[in-house]
């Protein structure tokens, strides 16, 4: 009999499974696939506190961090505290930059921007809004790695090509037999139909994001990005930026100027693994608007925005793919209780690598 079964080995999964072996629990985690495959593999790697808005989500986010850096640590993967740049070429997004009031950021002009990153271009830059918190992580690697940790040193077992189909408390269903857990954690991702439907589906302000993905080849030699970078288009898309008084003004020239960007809900970041290859997207489509094929226009307006602030050695693309998440449309995240043993805990959107490890330790601390 374990503790706790948790359904999904995506970083919701797992951040749950860490925290509440922590607790001494014993934890089972089943995962239908032969490897985690979902969002958590298919994402920048971003650690992302800055697309916080500051409160209660940005303290999560620090708290997440802190995990993080334990665990990645710990389990010896690689990761690096890059922190971020987010480019001004225009005056309305350095207003905007220089608005912001986050700890830990500083504004830079553009030879600092310079001293800071590679490949940065020159024309029209205003500068640069530098931030220290945050990390960058290979999403293939940490995802396909952590669990092989969690079971050495935290003793959390694994189910992998076991998908769980139903739960009568103490009794789960899965592929692989009947298993018995006191509760049940499900961190499915978008999975809205397997399990729990009625509750899912109910929730009307739960929307499925679709996101288009690129990666080039490692880049020459030992030439690193340095921090990961966003631009101008970024700052109408992180609530962070909702306050500062500049936004509107910026927000009503990107609307008449990228049309075609913001019809497929397009910004542009670059992350740099420790392969050295660019990590760069991406686009948001939702619920009708998702097609299962990707629109090469998404990619190539993405590319031709990448071009505007970053020259790297080779931005030749080596694969494409993309990735869904749920989106909560009015909270960060979304947790319910179909019953007394059941815990369901997902649309945490665009900011569940950044969110994770602070968001399980909460909803453990609140099972007891
Ligand atoms: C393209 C893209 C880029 C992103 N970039 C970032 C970023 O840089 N930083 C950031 O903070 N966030 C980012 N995000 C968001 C982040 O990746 C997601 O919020 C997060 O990965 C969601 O994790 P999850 O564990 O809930 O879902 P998933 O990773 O999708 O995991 C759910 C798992 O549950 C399994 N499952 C479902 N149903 C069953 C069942 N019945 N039985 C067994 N297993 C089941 C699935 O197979 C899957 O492996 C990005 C997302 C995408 C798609």
């Amino acid at each position: 009999m374990f503790d706790v079964a948790i359904v999904g080995a995506g970083v919701l999964g797992l951040a749950h499974a860490y925290h509440l072996a922590r607790a001494g629990k014993k934890v089972a985690v089943f995962e239908r696939s032969r490897k985690a495959e979902g969002a958590s593999i298919r994402n920048f790697g971003m650690l992302w506190p800055i697309g916080q808005p500051l409160g209660e989500r940005y303290e999560t986010a620090l708290r997440s961090r802190e995990h993080w850096l334990h665990v990645l640590t710990e389990a010896k993967i690689w990761h690096e505290q890059t922190g971020s740049l987010h480019l001004a070429y225009a005056d309305d997004e350095a207003a905007v930059l220089q608005e912001i009031d986050f700890p830990s950021t500083q504004w830079l002009e553009p030879t600092q921007v310079h001293e800071k990153a590679k490949g940065i271009r020159c024309e029209n830059l205003r500068g640069g809004l530098w931030s220290t918190t945050e990390i960058c992580v290979d999403p293939r690697e940490v995802i396909a790695s952590l669990p092989a940790f969690l079971t050495e040193r935290y003793g959390v077992t694994f189910h992998f090509g076991t998908t769980v189909f139903g739960y009568e408390h103490p009794h789960l269903g899965t592929s692989s037999g009947m298993f018995d857990a006191a509760q049940l954690i499900v961190c499915s991702g978008h999975e809205l139909t397997t399990l729990y439907p009625e509750a899912l589906t109910a929730e009307k302000d739960l929307t499925v994001c679709k996101l288009q993905m690129m990666r080039t080849s490692p880049q020459p030699g030992s030439w690193r990005l340095g921090p990961m970078l966003a631009a101008g288009l970024t700052l109408a898309h992180y609530e962070s930026f909702k306050s500062c008084p500049s936004l509107p003004a910026l927000k009503a020239r990107l609307h008449r100027e990228f049309a075609e960007y913001e019809r497929y809900g397009i910004h542009v970041l670059v992350s740099q693994n420790g392969h050295g290859e660019l990590t760069l997207g991406d686009s948001h489509e939702y619920d009708d608007e998702i097609s299962i094929f990707n629109n090469e226009q998404i990619d190539r307006l993405v590319l031709k925005y990448l071009a505007t602030f970053l020259e790297a050695p080779d931005c030749q693309i080596a694969s494409r793919w993309h990735g869904f998440y749920l989106k909560h449309k009015t909270q960060p995240w979304w947790i319910a209780h179909p019953d007394e043993h059941v815990t369901l805990v997902t649309g945490v959107g665009g900011a569940g690598m950044t969110l994770s490890f602070g968001l399980a330790e909460d909803v453990v601390e609140e099972l007891g």
